[in-house]
């Protein structure tokens, strides 16, 4: 029975990467029908913020990343990890560190000097009193001094560290509250995690961490390290490379889809396929096809996809979660076309929801915003001679149909002699305040007779 986890700290919102580590875990949980737990890493009190964790969690439960335990909070598990930093104590393999920060210093300057590492000599692993009863200590873990410690990463295959290199590192601070490395091991051990899939920006712990495990007697889980992101410049992915937050795609407007989709297929691969809908992905993910390589992340390819998902969305769908942005320009749907019609005629040329909701404002404007330039050039009183055989003609129309619609501009045409791309420009431009926009038979349908017949009669005046 496969258990995974993911395990944010809530120092901040759920960037690309994290999310990305989330979904490869939520993917093979599905895949394997395995369990699937949310841990949130808030031991560092003085970083962690509940608006934080809120922002985590709303970021999962937009891309759909749904757990089966949790979340579970390390703030809440203080009691158990006091209890077992004491049981190494007991077992001899923890000790308490009186050394200070002074002498602490002193003692990494010195290494440092004569060219060795700085990591902690181990004065008072062989300490049997305090220095004085009410001394402050920290609690270290012994690590091994010697030999080698090797682990198979699913991805990145056999790691070998050299022990000396461990530092006995401190596993409860003089304020009592436990470490990141200590309570990890803990909580997947105590979880049953058997298999630990993070980003390798935490390779170097996992060193550290298996020795824990065999002091407490636990198993040793298995690891799956996923390589970082870049950026197009091949430093690792942050702000300058555009935004990272995953929450600020669903403002710009992206589907979580299509973040799903993108992230998934960063780093991951099967064949030549780009598009995988979100149970495509849970019945082809595989660790195995996970690069050793870096991931580039590509704003453009990420746009593709979004556009992707536009073009082949459900209207109705789409319509719902474009009423956000449009109220974000101030505009209610309430009074207008109907809103899955106008995304119809949309779906084809926006890449965005944004992009969606600037094409669809013209539709629920109840004044046209006219460009000036446009107005000027196509709505001359020259211009503007057909619009009353048009007006006529969509009044007297029974059938508002796409085929209706163009029968009446047909008639027009047979009256006026003129051909459509002599005055539809104008019609569009009185209709849609400028020159581009979906088709022009389409706009007149969806705007509707009314909405039609006044814009055209208002361009008149
Ligand atoms: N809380 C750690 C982090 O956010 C992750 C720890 C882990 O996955 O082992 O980086």
């Amino acid at each position: 029975d496969l258990r995974l986890r993911f395990a944010p700290s809530p120092t901040g919102y759920l960037h690309i990467g994290g999310a990305r580590t989330a979904l490869f875990n939520y993917l093979l949980a599905k895949k394997e029908q395995g369990t699937f737990i949310l841990r949130i890493e808030d031991t560092d009190v003085a970083r962690s913020t509940q608006e934080s964790v809120d922002a985590i969690l709303q970021a999962m439960t937009w891309l759909g990343l749904s757990y089966d335990k949790g979340p579970y909070y390390q703030s809440d598990r203080f009691d158990l990890y006091k209890a077992k930093v004491q049981e190494l104590l007991d077992k001899g393999l923890a000790y308490r560190c009186y050394c200070t920060q002074e002498e602490l210093d002193a003692k990494r300057e010195a290494a440092m000097k004569s060219g060795g590492k700085p990591k902690y000599d181990g004065t008072c692993r062989e300490r049997k009193q305090p220095p004085a009863a009410d001394a402050p200590f920290v609690v270290r873990f012994k690590s091994p001094q010697e030999g080698e410690i090797t682990f198979v990463d699913r991805i990145k295959g056999p790691i070998t560290f050299r022990n000396e290199e461990l530092d006995d590192i401190i596993i409860q601070r003089s304020d009592g509250t436990p470490t990141y490395n200590f309570v990890v091991v803990v909580d997947d051990a105590e979880m049953g995690v058997n298999l630990i899939i993070r980003g390798d920006d935490h390779v170097n712990n996992t060193p550290r961490q298996i020795p824990m495990y065999t002091a407490l007697g636990y198993p040793i889980p298995e690891f799956a390290h996923v390589p970082m992101i870049l950026g197009a410049d091949k430093s690792r992915l942050s702000k300058r490379h555009g935004a990272t937050s995953v929450m600020a795609y669903q403002e710009q407007g992206y589907l979580p889809e299509a973040l799903v989709n993108y992230l998934a297929r960063l780093g991951w691969s099967h064949g030549d396929q780009e598009i995988f809908s979100m149970d495509e992905l849970i019945e082809k993910f595989a660790l195995e096809q996970v690069g050793r390589a870096a991931g580039v992340f590509n704003p453009e390819k990420l746009l593709w996809l979004n556009a992707h998902y536009i073009k082949t969305g459900d209207p109705v769908r789409l319509a719902t979660l474009l009423t956000e942005f449009l109220a974000k320009q101030g505009l209610s749907t309430e009074a207008g076309p109907d809103l899955p019609a106008v995304v119809k005629t949309l779906q084809e040329r926006a890449r965005t929801l944004v992009e969606m909701a600037e094409g669809a404002a013209f539709y629920y404007r109840s004044e046209v915003e006219f460009d000036a330039e446009a107005a000027a050039k196509f709505l001359t009183a020259d211009k503007r001679i057909p619009f009353e055989a048009l007006i006529r003609h969509l009044e007297a129309c029974t059938d508002w149909s796409h085929d209706g619609i163009v029968a009446a501009f047909q008639n027009v045409m047979d009256e006026t002699g003129l051909k459509l791309g002599k005055f539809g420009p104008s019609v569009r431009v009185a209709l849609v305040g400028c020159t581009t926009s979906p088709g022009i038979h389409e706009v007149v349908e969806v705007l509707g007779q009314t909405r039609t017949l006044v814009r055209l009669r208002r361009a008149l005046e």
